[in-house]
Order: C-alpha cells, then sequence, then structure tokens
C-alpha cells in the first residue's frame, strides 16, 4: 500500500537476475486473498484481513502483536488528525516514565483496586526499595509530577498528552488492535482552577474524539456516560464514545473521565488561589487506542479484504497501466502525467513487472486503496481513464479532462458513503425495551438495546450473570431520562436512567 513496498519491488524488477512468478500462474497459486466471507465468520475474515493487507501480525510473544508498516501508518494518521485539534486548545505532548513505582498506586485506593488485577509488575531488583508496575495507565505517575509543578493559579489550567504504549495483562485470546496486552495510545491529563472549566473540557475531548471516529475514520458512534459501576477505577464520572461492529458487539472506542479532586488530593496537588488561599484544583483524563483502527477495519472492510476511507488513507489511489510489448512506453508515459496530475492524493503508479493487471487489482483492493485508475492504449487513444471505487466496485470512464473534479468527487462520496452505511447498521441495530423479554429478543438478535434501569451495581451484575455476558454500554446524551414511571427491566424497581446494554469485545 505504500510508495516504498512498490518503489521496493521496482527496483526489484528491474535486476534480471530475480526471477518473476508469471502472471498466471501467480493468480492461480494466489494464497494472498481472502479465503472466508465476513458474514460467514467474522472473527476469521478480520484476522485474514489485518494479516493479509499487512497491518499487524502475532508475535512470538504471547498476547502481543506487532504492528506492521501499514497498521502504523494509519496509526499516525490518526495521530496527525487528533494533535491539531488538542494542541489548538494548549495541550502540550510530553512523555513519563514507562514504570510506576507500587507505593504510587496505593495512594488512590479505587484506582489501585481497578486496575490490580491487570497491572503486570517488574521483578524488583535487590537494591530496590519497592517494586514497580509497567504502565497500565500513567495517572500516579503524571501527577507525582504535577504536584510539584502546580503552584498557583498562574501555573493552570495545566493540559499535558502523551502517545505511548501501556500493558495490561490481558487473560482472554489476543485480537489484533482489539485485544492484546500491550497497546499504542494517547493520554491526555489536564489540571484546572474551577470544576466548571474541568468539566467543559473533560466533554471537548470527547467531541475531538466523535470527529477522529465519524469524520476520519468513519465509524458512527454513540456518545454517553458509563454507569458508576462501570467507570474509570477512581473517577468521578466516565464518558465514552462507542460503536457497534457489525458481528452486533459494542466497542468502547475512547473515554473521557472527570476526576473531580481525588486524584490531587491522593497526590497533594494544590494550588495558591486567586484570592490568595490554597485550593485544590480539578482534573480529567482522556484516551483512545489502537483500538480505533480494529473498529474501522471491521465496520469497512469487505470480502475482498480492507477498505480504508479516503481520508485516512495516505495513498488514495493506485494507477495500474495495461502493459503490452509495443506500447509499454507510451502507456507508461501517460500514467506517470496522471500521477503528477494527482500528486495532492498520494498516488501508487504499480508498474511492477511480472504480474497481470488482474492481479494487481486484486492486490490493492486487499490493501485497502480507495480508488484505481486504469489505463491501457485502448484508453490513452480515447483519451480517457477507468476509474474504478473501492467500496462498491462502481467502475467510471473518465475523460483525461475531468481527472482531477472526477477523482475529488469519487472520494468525498465513498467518505460519505461508509460512514452513512454504518450509520444505517447502528440505526438499525439499536432497538428500546421496557420488559424482560424484549430486552432478550434485542440482545439475541445482536441488537444494543436501550432499556430504564435502577442504577444498582447488584442488578447490573446479574444481568450480566444471567445473559452471559450483557453489559452497560453507556448512558446516551440523548434519550437517557426513563419515562414516567419506567421500572427497572430486571429487578422492577424505580429506574434511575435509560442505558445502552450489549455484549462488547
Ligand atoms: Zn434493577
Amino acid at each position: 500500500m505504500t510508495d516504498g513496498q512498490h518503489n521496493g519491488n521496482q527496483q526489484q524488477s528491474n535486476h534480471h537476475a530475480a526471477p518473476r512468478p508469471s502472471p498466471n500462474n501467480d493468480v492461480k497459486a494466489d494464497t494472498k486473498g481472502i479465503t472466508v466471507k465476513k458474514n460467514d465468520d467474522i472473527a476469521e475474515w478480520y484476522g485474514q484481513v489485518v494479516a493479509k493487507a499487512e497491518l499487524a501480525d502475532y508475535s512470538s510473544l504471547r498476547g502481543f502483536i506487532v504492528l506492521r508498516p501499514n497498521g502504523y501508518l494509519i496509526w499516525e494518521r490518526i495521530q496527525n488528525e487528533l494533535n491539531p485539534k488538542i494542541t489548538k486548545i494548549g495541550v502540550r505532548n510530553a512523555y513519563f516514565p514507562l514504570l510506576i513505582p507500587e507505593s504510587f498506586f496505593k495512594k488512590e485506593a479505587e484506582h489501585a483496586e481497578g486496575f490490580s488485577p491487570e497491572v503486570a509488575w517488574i521483578e524488583k531488583h535487590p537494591d530496590d526499595p519497592e517494586r514497580y508496575a509497567i504502565r497500565p495507565t500513567s495517572e500516579t505517575i503524571m501527577y507525582d509530577s504535577y504536584s510539584r509543578w502546580v503552584r498557583s493559579w498562574r501555573d493552570l489550567p495545566l493540559r499535558i498528552n502523551q502517545w505511548c504504549s501501556v500493558v495490561r495483562w490481558e487473560t482472554k485470546d489476543t485480537k489484533m488492535f482489539i485485544r492484546a496486552r500491550e497497546f499504542l495510545w494517547q493520554e491526555g491529563h489536564c489540571v484546572y482552577e474551577t470544576e466548571r472549566e474541568c468539566h467543559k473540557e473533560t466533554m471537548k475531548y470527547l467531541e475531538f474524539y466523535r470527529q477522529v471516529a465519524e469524520e476520519l475514520l468513519a465509524v458512527p458512534v454513540i456518545l454517553g456516560k458509563k454507569t458508576d459501576n462501570d467507570k474509570f477505577a477512581g473517577a468521578k464520572a466516565t464518558y465514552a464514545i462507542e460503536s457497534l461492529m457489525p458481528d452486533g458487539k459494542s466497542l468502547q472506542m475512547g473515554t473521557s473521565h472527570d476526576l473531580g479532586q481525588g486524584f490531587a488530593k491522593s497526590f497533594g496537588i494544590s494550588f495558591l488561589g486567586k484570592d490568595g488561599t490554597t485550593q485544590t484544583p480539578w482534573q480529567n483524563s482522556w484516551g483512545f487506542s489502537t483500538r480505533l483502527i480494529g473498529a474501522m477495519v471491521m465496520t469497512h472492510s469487505d470480502d475482498k479484504g480492507l477498505v480504508l476511507p479516503p481520508r485516512l488513507a495516505k495513498n488514495k489511489i493506485a494507477i495500474v497501466p495495461i502493459i503490452f510489448d509495443d506500447t509499454k512506453a507510451q502507456t507508461i508515459a501517460k500514467a506517470k502525467e496522471i500521477q503528477k496530475l494527482l500528486k495532492r492524493y498520494d498516488p501508487v503508479l504499480d508498474d511492477r513487472e511480472g504480474y497481470s493487471a488482474g492481479w494487481k487489482y486484486n492486490d490493492h483492493e486487499l490493501h485497502g486503496v480507495p480508488l484505481r485508475i486504469e489505463l491501457g492504449p485502448k484508453d490513452i487513444a480515447k483519451e480517457q481513464v477507468v476509474l474504478v471505487r473501492r467500496d462498491t466496485g462502481e467502475k467510471k470512464f473518465v475523460p483525461n479532462a475531468q481527472i482531477l473534479d472526477e477523482v475529488r468527487h469519487a472520494l468525498d462520496a465513498m467518505q460519505a458513503n461508509l460512514f452513512e452505511k454504518a450509520k444505517a447498521f447502528l440505526q438499525s441495530s439499536t432497538t428500546e425495551a421496557s420488559e424482560w423479554n424484549a430486552f432478550i429478543a434485542g440482545i439475541d438478535g445482536k441488537k444494543l438495546v436501550l432499556a430504564p434501569h435502577c442504577s444498582g451495581a447488584e442488578c447490573e451484575a446479574e444481568i450480566k450473570e444471567v445473559t452471559k455476558g450483557v453489559t452497560t454500554r453507556c448512558i446516551p446524551f440523548k434519550g437517557d431520562k426513563p419515562a414516567a414511571g419506567a421500572v427497572c427491566i430486571r429487578c422492577g424497581q424505580k429506574a434511575k436512567y435509560n442505558v445502552y446494554f450489549g455484549r462488547a469485545y
């Protein structure tokens, strides 16, 4: 998918010593394509798309995955989308230590307890007085520094983000991008003078996450608040964006936590206020991870392989010249001219030798390139190209004079189509229930079910138990008020709110 890959192959093909497989044999012996249908076995299909589009691979280290260059490039594109948004409101990127002393963890009791089952500890060195955790998240190590940096109201707001990896010792099976013991993420940690300012920005970061998910990845999300039972360990409130995967499983795509003053008190962060008194600040933290890539892959890709939303794809077009010996020079020259014309879209010119045009079409489809331009001697004679969209397979003959316009239009249309398709699925896969049988019918129909709930933690646990895994996803910002007199879907007590239930990854 990248330029580098193709340049590498070009160099090889100029090397006469390097044997190239014949196109015909290639197609027949091809094991590169996806061999299972998305609708038949989504788990196997997903694994094949990720592996064959060369996004990621399993590692010999159990529970850990490798991000390959194609996958890492997507992560960089996501970084490039979020960074300008957060820096514009004053967030700066920094980096904190990987290891967290055990004593830091114990300063915030709820936080320590919430993370304890999945914390990986490194073996204590004989010279060290205490043991260290590999960060599962960095609140504690960062706030220790903050307690020295924050002195007066003039130091606030303090807004810092770090791009790093964290380790959480998962015992469930590894699923590339969705669940692994180490994953890449960003974590933002801010300190404010007032509760109001803190809350306002907590919501602002969530809105940035919605924009990244919907406008870059074309994955529609539901915005809401986590139940108290499900909120971040040590937080006052957790807000999240949730999406629904094609198999009906819910996926948390990002969270923004209103931390209140709990961590500030535990870590001794205080400031001299404008009125000369010592005050405790308000904090938030917010994060999303490479899981976003998994959601994007699962949502849009198809039986031919990866489908990348155009805004996300770096190389938005593959130009495939159709080569015959007698017209080769002319065709390549024309293809290069078009590549130059479309430079702003980073087009890949695929003039690899020894592969048929059809093989190349499949290869670019597998790797998710949004548009393909086919160009042969007949097209050159007619002063046109063939433009093919990855999402719909739609083919269009485009006169040379209109290439730029048509490409721009096709990229926009594809970005919108992917989002609209996913949004229609999300809408048709959410339902409401006010009594248990309807609730179970919705869950069995692989839907997200909005239902009234009493807010009791035990009741939530009981629902999870009897349904073998159904959990609350979020209390939506819209539609959270239960109808007058509504009772809890499970226990029949007075309902406190409407909450989405579903099965999750
Ligand atoms: Zn209940």
